[in-house]
């Protein structure tokens, strides 16, 4: 296929805009990058981009899946004062309520949203302790069949029990093998958080997992999780999971909000991953990461949604937002270090888990992940001021196709994978039985 009259956004090495480019897909792959491709080659079958920008789709490093069903539920009792009683009376409930059919349509829900919003690759931390075997089949058959990439895992956790713990080990083990024969997929090693794993379970999941693969863990999101392990054995969180080999190249660490920085300094130099997730920090009132020091540190920093709706631009907006007012200054993080997270290290880290593939950039050899967006910029848009025109005017609205492997999932705003009307439907009839259940657990944790 040929996508022609496009005004190509590369985010290659010098962030190349290419105008009046087009470009020649050959099994899902970017095999030529240039311009009249379609006069180069009349047989293939060519898609007039009508001047829209095609740019990679996006991608987010660390989100749930799980959490769909809470949009618009309401938690019973008096709001909760503080991250500890999100968990116990929200999050910890609402997983419990979870079974096959809603893990299925929370998957859904999101695959739909994701493609909506552009975000063509994602890194899902799973938790459902009532159907765990089996689990990460659900949500990678749906994200198969959607036409998204995914990296899964399934959360360890001791709040449900020595059972549970071995059981999510399991589903750990069982997918990264699967994972491994499926292009599309990839998988790391769930942990939910230092607060709620033993020291018994963080030796069987280093036991476990073999040396290809990583973990994906929370760490420091609020301060309890460093007061619990402070409690434990006198160490900190980082300096608990590398005592327990947890920390490495192939591993990412959510949020960082509390750690100190002897804990940074050893993520830099484990080469461990970073994600901030802005939206979700402020929601649950946690603080903020200093995130330009971790970049300093030469953290590997990526940006998630944490079960917020895919959409990364605003996601990045928030970050760029949210530390210059945490600051008081406006020179805080720079559109740079945003792009940095969002485009390069999300990239790199996508790269990293997907290994027979090339998404995050459009290049020859790359995989033909594109999102084609609707912008009529009334000022010169550069290389050069890129980060600040999508920061200050370019919105996931203006999506109109997205494509994974050179397949569309969204053409003209029209989704070609998944029917979104009847999901919703379905996932609307399916949510009272969940709220229901969930009701029933909630009270269970406090
Ligand atoms: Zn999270």
């Amino acid at each position: 296929m040929i996508i022609k009259n496009a005004q190509l956004i590369t985010w290659g090495e010098g962030n190349q805009i290419i105008e009046n480019g087009s470009l020649l897909i050959q099994e899902g792959v970017i095999r030529e990058v240039g311009a009249d491709l379609d006069k180069k080659y009349p047989d293939e079958e060519s898609f007039d981009a009508r001047g829209q920008y095609v740019m990679p789709g996006n991608i987010c490093a660390h989100t749930h899946f799980y959490g769909a069903f809470a949009r618009g539920m309401g938690i019973p009792g008096d709001a909760p004062k503080d991250f500890p009683q999100i968990l116990e009376r929200l999050w910890w409930p609402l997983d419990m309520a979870l079974d096959e059919e809603s893990v299925r349509y929370s998957a859904l829900v999101f695959a739909v949203d994701a493609i909506k919003n552009g975000t063509t690759t994602l890194f899902d931390h799973h938790a459902s302790p009532n159907y765990i075997d089996g689990s990460l089949d659900v949500i990678g058959d749906v994200l198969l069949n959607a036409g998204l990439r995914g990296v899964l895992c399934y959360e360890v956790t001791d709040r449900n029990g020595p059972e549970g713990a071995k059981a999510g080990i399991q589903e750990n083990i069982r997918m990264i093998k699967k994972a491994a024969g499926i292009d599309s997929l990839g998988a790391a090693f769930g942990l939910h958080a230092s607060l709620t794993l033993d020291d018994e379970t963080l030796e069987a999941c280093r036991d476990a997992i073999g040396e290809e693969a990583g973990f994906h863990i929370h760490v420091g999101e609020h301060q309890v999780d460093e007061y619990d392990s402070l409690k434990r054995g006198g160490l900190r969180v980082v300096d608990r999971l590398k005592k327990f080999g947890i920390l490495g190249p192939r591993t990412i660490v959510a949020h960082g909000v509390h750690m100190d920085q002897a804990e940074a300094v050893l993520l830099a130099e484990s080469g461990t991953w970073l994600t901030h997730q802005p939206r979700s920090n402020m929601n649950n009132a946690v603080g903020v990461a200093p995130i330009e020091d971790f970049l300093r540190l030469g953290i590997r920093v990526g940006i998630g949604t944490d079960g917020f709706y895919h959409a990364m631009w605003e996601e990045w907006k928030i970050a760029y937002f949210l530390h210059k007012a945490h600051h008081l200054d406006p020179r805080r993080m720079n559109a740079l270090d945003i792009i940095q997270m969002g485009v390069k290290n999300n990239a790199a880290l996508a790269n990293l888990y997907l290994p027979d593939t090339r998404v995050g950039v459009i290049e020859k050899g790359a995989a033909a992940d594109l999102i084609f967006v609707n912008i009529h910029p009334f000022t010169p848009l550069t290389a050069g001021n890129l980060p600040w025109q999508i920061i200050f005017g370019i919105q996931e609205g203006m999506i109109t196709s997205t494509m994974v492997g050179g397949k569309f999932l969204m053409k003209e705003r029209e989704l070609l994978t998944l029917d979104e009307e009847k999901i919703a439907a379905e996932a609307r009839a399916l949510a009272p039985e969940i709220w229901k259940r969930y009701e029933g657990y909630v009270g269970k944790y406090s």
